[in-house]
């Protein structure tokens, strides 16, 4: 059984550690955070709801996220299981980014693991129209105010080849054969 970067000496979380007083303390450590929240253990840790506490240092970051990504003993683990190992023992801002962005950035990974999803195929353009008016698209803009012939919507209906637009006042109670 490993044990991970600095939990040697933190021993049982939560029990033997003094609670912190200092509010400038819970600032830095995020939004919303209570004293009650962390506390300092005798070697300087600062545990964090149960966590170690970790500044935020991108190359300690990193360190971590090998610990349990590319160590022989984790086997390259996918971004989720990752983080909710990493997430067991430590606590940093923007922990989801850095080990996101570790778990992309992998050359083993990479090099390694078969892309899972379908391949997209070819190109299939769709066909173009030879004639003005061949293949139309129509919407209707609906709950207008009523003008004076009683007209309260819009068909519009355009050309796909010309790009022509048509705007042809309506009525909401009108029917498909009215349409047409
Ligand atoms: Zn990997």
């Amino acid at each position: 059984m490993f044990t991970p970067v600095g939990m040697t000496t933190l021993g049982r979380p939560g029990r033997g550690c003094y609670i912190g007083t200092s509010g400038s303390m819970s600032t830095s450590i995020g939004e919303g955070a209570r004293d009650v929240d962390y506390c300092l253990i005798a070697d300087g840790l600062v545990i964090f709801r149960n966590k170690i506490y970790v500044m935020d240092n991108h190359e300690l970051n990193k360190v971590i996220s090998r610990e349990f990504h590319a160590k022989p003993y984790s086997s390259h683990p996918g971004y989720q299981k990752t983080l909710t190992v990493v997430k067991k023992f430590y606590y940093w801002p923007n922990m989801k980014r850095d080990v996101a962005e570790f778990v992309a950035r992998c050359s083993d990974c990479q090099r390694v693991k078969a892309e899972c999803k379908h391949l997209g195929g070819l190109l299939q353009p769709i066909t173009i129209p030879e004639w003005k008016w061949e293949v139309i698209s129509m919407y209707s803009i609906t709950r207008l105010l009523k003008t004076v012939r009683q007209h309260d919507s819009v068909m519009v209906v355009v050309d796909r080849l010309k790009k022509i637009a048509r705007f042809i006042p309506m009525r909401s109670t009108f029917s498909a054969s009215d349409v047409a």
